[in-house]
């Protein structure tokens, strides 16, 4: 959940200010993702955990209303994972991550979780829940056939074993600048950059970059395949990069070729910066068809 504080300037430590407003959003990269997927056709289930307060039940609320099966979210003693994010007349923000309840999660919820896991097309999978959980589930789920997307975000340095697993990485400027060292600044270092990952051993990288679109490249290929975004109005960048990759997914499982679902995600994406908030700002299928006509 997204608490979100709205304040004239942030507070300095042993200082206590007055707020201007506080709102909720449900939020979290993997729901924000599973969210997106759903709206844009796919048939999806999320994986996790929330904790036993009140948010718990909005967070699967919210989850069940936008078409994604939270059945096996499970309920964790404690809190639900938590963002207190702070803005401050100037648009600056501070946030606290706070891993509550998706912390909590080990081999136990990997036991539970594989079965369900093993029977879908891909699992697509981020950086919010411990490393040792992500990295088994992408062992299993890449040993057995199902497709692994990893979006590495919050970004840290992976070990590099885990790269053989990742059947498509889906990452953005910041997260491949601290994966490899280079800073995507323009076109020759997004390939550069994309050819790092896949000598690691990933089969495909998507590097998305903003209003200048993303590049695809994948093994073997002597250069990456850019798509442009749509030229839109932006009010609200967030979730630009969560909706693009749960469009992506949704439509590659779907049999979509990789050329056409990385125009779809881009119109998912753009219609997402047109519209404020996170998870409100996504579209449906509808939606992104409508736009693409
Ligand atoms: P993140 O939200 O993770 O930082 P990006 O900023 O790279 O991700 O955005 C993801 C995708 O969203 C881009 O590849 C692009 O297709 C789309 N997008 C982002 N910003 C804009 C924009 N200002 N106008 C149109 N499309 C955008």
């Amino acid at each position: 959940m997204d608490v979100v504080n709205r304040v004239v300037r942030h507070p300095q430590p042993g200082e206590t200010i007055h707020g201007l407003s506080t709102t909720y959003h449900p939020g979290g990269k993997g729901a924000n993702q599973a969210v997106a997927a759903a709206l844009a056709g796919g048939d999806i289930a999320l994986f996790g955990a929330v904790g036993e307060d009140g948010f718990g039940v909005e967070l699967k609320r919210t989850l069940t209303e936008n078409g994604v099966d939270a059945s096996s979210v499970a309920v964790k003693p404690g809190t639900s994972g938590i963002a207190f994010i702070t803005v401050d007349d100037t648009a600056d923000n501070s946030i606290i991550l706070s891993a509550g309840a998706n912390g909590q999660l080990g081999a136990a919820d990997v036991d539970r979780m594989l079965p369900g896991l093993l029977a879908a097309h891909s699992v697509l999978l981020q950086n919010e829940i411990p490393w040792p959980v992500t990295r088994e589930v992408m062992e299993q789920a890449h040993g057995n056939g199902v497709r692994v997307i990893f979006n590495p975000a919050p970004a840290f340095l992976l070990p590099e074993d885990a790269y053989r697993w990742i059947d498509l990485l889906v990452l953005n400027e910041s997260e491949a600048e601290l994966l490899t060292g280079i800073a995507v600044a323009d076109g020759a270092a997004a390939e550069l950059a994309a050819d790092r990952l896949l000598e690691r051993g990933a089969a495909a990288v998507v590097l998305t970059l903003g209003e200048r679109g993303s590049l695809y490249k994948a093994q073997g290929m002597a250069i990456g395949v850019a798509t442009s975004s749509y030229r839109v109005r932006a009010v609200d960048t967030t979730a630009a990069g969560d909706t693009f990759i749960g469009a992506l997914a949704s439509a590659t499982a779907k049999g979509m070729p990789i050329a056409e679902g990385l125009a779809f995600a881009s119109a998912a994406a753009a219609i997402a910066v047109t519209r404020a908030g996170a998870q409100e700002s996504i579209p449906t299928l509808e939606e992104i068809e409508a736009f693409m006509s």
